[in-house]
């Protein structure tokens, strides 16, 4: 039976904790069919793509099921390292509130870390298949204990050529144990593993309904996860789209948003299931009368709410349930206006898009973010027109108005008309008229201005630098195994400054020092904001002498 709600479920306090904590306010379909199944130690067949949420469908039960203090409970087979990581960071996340800890282990990393870090016996073990099996061949890993048997990917890990490592490892582990085999297709090979190795399987897939998009305009644009806030801001100063919808996976991460976006000079308000009634009301009655420019939401949030005049839908994390996506992007182009939607796609995520594309029969085109330039066109267009529309309010009222359109009250120009004359007298009319815009331009609110116009090299005062370089301090070190050459890879490959620019670098132990030249001090700050170095997310400031 498919559960709506999380608390559905028989789940440990702590379990629950740790899925609240993630900000899943719902249970994914895939989730909602095969969680009350998986939980009762079925086996199972789950036929999903990543970006499902099907980590967390095989993650919850495992959890939930773990015994204290006993090693190598679960394993997860995964194809590549990339999964690896993210799945046992995923599992950490969920389980942060037990003692649950999961580590991954995959070929490229020095082996002997991973042969400490087995001999602490942590409960689940992620791994590619090759790495695992080199493991159980040295003795530094047994699977005695193994309940829990995860193939994440199934399809990816046979198309590699993994199948002899995969069953070699399979025949480690007990008999007594509950399987579950995650895939996005199910080609024969794949059935053939399943015959073999899991018992009397449930299966669940994300149904295929039929859906059918409204006839609106339907974008995807490739980002990454840190750009997304930067994309958004362009799309709206450039496209000015009256009203937004925006929609995020999670509470969090509308509540973020919308308090970045607020900094931003944004006004944009944050919706979801948190709130109060009476709250939801306030907001959704600014919104409606068009005090809101952006309405950042979850889909629960949404659901039900009937607004009228939505111009844009943000997918600002694509949906996992291709219905989702219909539902979210019908919120534009009601009552026969028209409306554009606008997706968001990791790189990890394009599968999910294909899905939607493959289910909803829509026609989502590729966009690209816009550029510089074009923030820059428009910004200053819109200035101009401002000056426009005051001087043809100025002239009265131009023939062609309506007759109800008056405009309010003349402004009296007189007093300013003398000062014109006398400034124009002294100078150029055209630097007059340039120095008056700039008064008047607050600046775009996308940080892409910013970054084409530096201020001049900003002074940071004495950092203790090198004469022309500035000595910046990054709170993470040699405890972090941090080397010089993650320092120079994050801050090149972020700021796209050239790494042999780069000076002098100092590892203490919780801090580092690095070295940059005055004129790209500020870039490597503004890039560096929000980004991490050896997978630790890291503060990063100039330097002060006395430190
Ligand atoms: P996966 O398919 O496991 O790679 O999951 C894709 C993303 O969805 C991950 O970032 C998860 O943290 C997130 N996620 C998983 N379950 C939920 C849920 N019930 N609600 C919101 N987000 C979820």
């Amino acid at each position: 039976m498919a559960i709506q709600s999380f608390s559905e479920l028989d789940l440990k306090p702590e379990l629950l904790q740790g899925i609240v904590a993630m900000g899943f306010e719902t249970p994914t379909p895939i989730q909602s069919e095969a969680l009350p199944i998986a939980l009762e130690g079925r086996d199972l067949i789950g036929q999903a793509q990543t970006g499902t949420g099907k980590t967390a469908t095989y993650g919850i039960p495992i959890l939930q099921r773990l015994e204290p203090n006993r090693p190598v409970q679960a394993l997860i087979l995964c194809p590549t390292r990339e999964l690896a990581i993210q799945v046992a960071e995923e599992l950490t996340r969920i389980g942060r509130f037990l003692p649950a800890r999961a580590l991954p282990v995959y070929g490229g990393q020095a082996i002997e870390r991973q042969i400490h870090a087995l001999r602490q016996g942590p409960p689940i073990v992620v791994g590619t298949p090759g790495r695992l099996l080199d493991h159980l061949r040295r003795g530094t890993l047994s699977l005695e204990g193994v309940r829990f048997l995860v193939l994440d990917e199934a399809d990816e890990m046979l198309d590699m050529g993994f199948i002899d490592d995969v069953e070699a490892i399979l025949a480690e582990t007990p008999a007594e144990r509950q399987t579950m085999l995650f895939s996005a297709t199910l080609p024969e090979p794949v059935e053939r593993l399943a015959r073999r190795f899991l018992r009397e399987p449930a299966r669940v897939r994300v149904a295929a309904p039929t859906l059918t998009v409204p006839a609106i305009e339907q974008y995807w644009v490739e980002v990454r996860d840190r750009e997304k806030l930067e994309a958004l801001c362009r799309f709206v100063d450039v496209e000015d789209p009256g009203m937004a919808l925006v929609f995020c996976r999670t509470k969090r991460g509308v509540d973020e948003l919308a308090d970045h976006l607020q900094e931003r000079g944004y006004s944009a308000q944050a919706l979801h299931g948190d709130l109060s009634q009476r709250e939801r009301d306030r907001v959704m009655a600014q919104f409606r009368s068009g005090q809101l420019e952006i309405l950042v939401a979850t889909d629960v949030a949404a659901r039900g709410l009937d607004i009228e005049g939505v111009d844009y839908v943000f997918n600002y994390d694509i949906p996992q349930d291709p219905e989702v996506y219909v539902h979210r992007v019908g919120r534009t182009a009601r009552a026969g206006r028209s409306g554009v939607a606008i997706t968001f796609v990791t790189p990890r995520e394009r599968s999910l898009l294909r899905l939607i594309e493959r289910l909803t029969r829509a026609r989502i085109e590729r966009r690209a973010v816009p550029t510089v330039a074009e923030v820059r066109e428009r910004h200053f267009r819109a200035l101009a027109e401002r000056v426009l529309d005051a001087l043809e309010a100025g002239e009265g009222a131009p023939e062609e108005e309506e007759a109800q359109a008056v405009p309010e009250a003349e402004p009296d120009l007189a007093p300013y008309a003398r000062i014109a004359h006398e400034l124009l007298e002294q100078y150029e009319s055209e630097q007059v008229v340039a120095h008056l815009l700039r008064m008047l331009d607050t600046g775009a609110r996308s940080g892409a201005l910013a970054e084409e116009e530096p201020s001049g090299p900003a002074d940071f005062g004495d950092t203790g630098a090198e004469p022309g370089m500035v000595r910046l301090f990054i709170d993470i070190g040699r405890r972090d195994r941090v080397r010089p050459g993650d320092i120079v890879g994050a801050i090149a490959g972020e700021s796209g400054i050239p790494g042999s620019v780069i000076g002098r670098i100092d590892i203490y132990d919780r801090f580092t020092f690095v070295e940059v030249p005055q004129e790209h001090a500020a870039r490597v700050l503004r890039a560096m904001r929000d980004n991490q170095i050896r997978g630790k997310s890291v503060n990063i400031e100039p330097a002060r002498r006395d430190r």
